[in-house]
């Protein structure tokens, strides 16, 4: 690990004149990801800037039935909040899905959110890649291919965008309120990740001296009956092959309101927007299920050791939608209610025992 310089703030002000003041210098957050890279070369800030004292760590209903979350609420925190247990289950299971009980207690949003791929090619220095080395080119093109997207990839990338938390914010329309030294703005959840185009270094919209501050969720009737399902190579401690965060009402067999959104498959969070269209006003039927799912997968571009995830992908949006029509909404361990997810042969179902148990490697 190269030296670097090392501040630890205890007001946001003082955080982004600290950030502003040189090149190179990075937040840090529960360093769960960037430490990791830092060891590996990866990630060579000259300057370290510690927010974990800033005043960021509240969860609020707002008049509007909405939540707003504080940009340093731990993961494991979040998960466990009542509030959202009852009112996005599915966020409280996507959480649950991702990583070990004790990386998130360390995990906090702001980070989750800015978390960096885990390619193969990325994470290898010897390997080509335009998101570690500008305009590099990308060796997982024509490399070995089973974990990369399916979905918003480009001539330049296909590294998947690794986030569980972060498919359950696309499918509730979270906005993302950021701050610098220019002020405040407010970004919505579909616009602050961006596709790679010829650019795959620039994964977001944030600029290098903004601060995450919050994450603000609408209210979104539909998401007290909504469940996430992660599909991957172990039950726990893995990322997803194929995730889907999914709402669903049905009124008189009819879907009244859908949403929908896709993880281990797309190059960032993916709202599945030409499903949720074919879902909307039709009968809620398997057929109509199947359709949705043929409709979003419509775009694949699979590549020699991964189209297998169309196929995964199209029964996992199935039998997540079949589930929320057939039963009882899930509860925010991703249970059903008398008994626990036995998740289909295709799913790896969330960690054994519950949110802080049996989930470390
Ligand atoms: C073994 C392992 C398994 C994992 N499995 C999963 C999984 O299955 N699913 C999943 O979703 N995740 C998984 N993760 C990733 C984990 O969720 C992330 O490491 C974590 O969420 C990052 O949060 P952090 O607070 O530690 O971020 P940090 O490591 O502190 O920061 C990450 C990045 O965000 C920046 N940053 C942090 N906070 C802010 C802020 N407020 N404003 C601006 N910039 C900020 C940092 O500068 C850095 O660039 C796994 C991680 C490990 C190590």
């Amino acid at each position: 690990m190269r030296s670097f310089s090392y501040g630890r703030p205890s007001d946001v002000r003082t955080a982004l004149r600290m950030i502003s003041d040189g090149e190179g210098a990075k937040f840090l957050g529960g360093g769960t990801n960037l430490v990791d890279l830092m060891r590996e070369g990866i990630e060579r800030p000259a300057k370290i800037v510690d927010i974990g004292r800033l005043a960021l760590d509240g969860i609020e209903e707002l008049p509007d039935g909405g939540v707003r979350v504080g940009a340093l609420v731990r993961n494991s925190r979040l998960a466990a909040d009542p509030l959202v247990r009852t009112r996005y289950p599915v966020l409280s299971q996507a959480i649950l899905h991702g990583a070990s009980a004790q990386l998130r207690n360390m995990a906090t949003v702001g980070g989750n959110l800015l978390q960096r791929t885990r390619c193969l090619y990325f994470h290898d220095k010897a390997a080509a890649c335009g998101k570690r080395e500008p305009g590099s080119g990308c060796d997982a093109i024509g490399g070995f291919s089973r974990t990369s997207a399916i979905l918003g990839t480009s001539g330049h990338c296909v590294a998947a965008h690794p986030s569980d938390m972060a498919v359950a914010l696309a499918m509730l329309d979270a906005v993302v309120e950021v701050e610098s030294l220019r002020g405040v703005r407010r970004v919505p959840f579909a616009e602050f990740h961006r596709l790679p185009g010829d650019t795959p270094h620039l994964e977001t919209v944030l600029a290098a001296d903004e601060l995450i501050t919050a994450v603000e969720v609408p209210p979104v009737p539909v998401a007290a009956r909504s469940r996430y399902r992660k599909v991957r190579d172990r039950a726990s401690y893995a990322f997803a092959l194929v995730s889907v965060a999914a709402a669903l009402e049905v009124r008189d067999g009819t879907i009244g309101a859908a949403r929908l959104a896709l993880g281990g498959v797309a190059t960032k969070p993916w709202r599945a927007a030409e499903a949720e269209g074919v879902l909307l006003g039709a009968p809620a039927t398997d057929e109509t299920f199947h359709r949705a799912a043929e409709a979003e997968l419509a775009a694949a571009t699979p590549r020699p050791h991964n189209a297998f995830k169309i196929e995964l992908a199209r029964r996992t949006i199935v039998a997540t939608l079949r589930r929320l029509r057939d039963e009882g909404g899930p509860d925010a361990d991703g249970r059903d209610q008398g008994g626990r997810d036995q998740g289909g042969p295709d799913e790896g179902g969330p960690d054994q025992g519950g949110p802080d148990e049996g989930s470390a490697a």
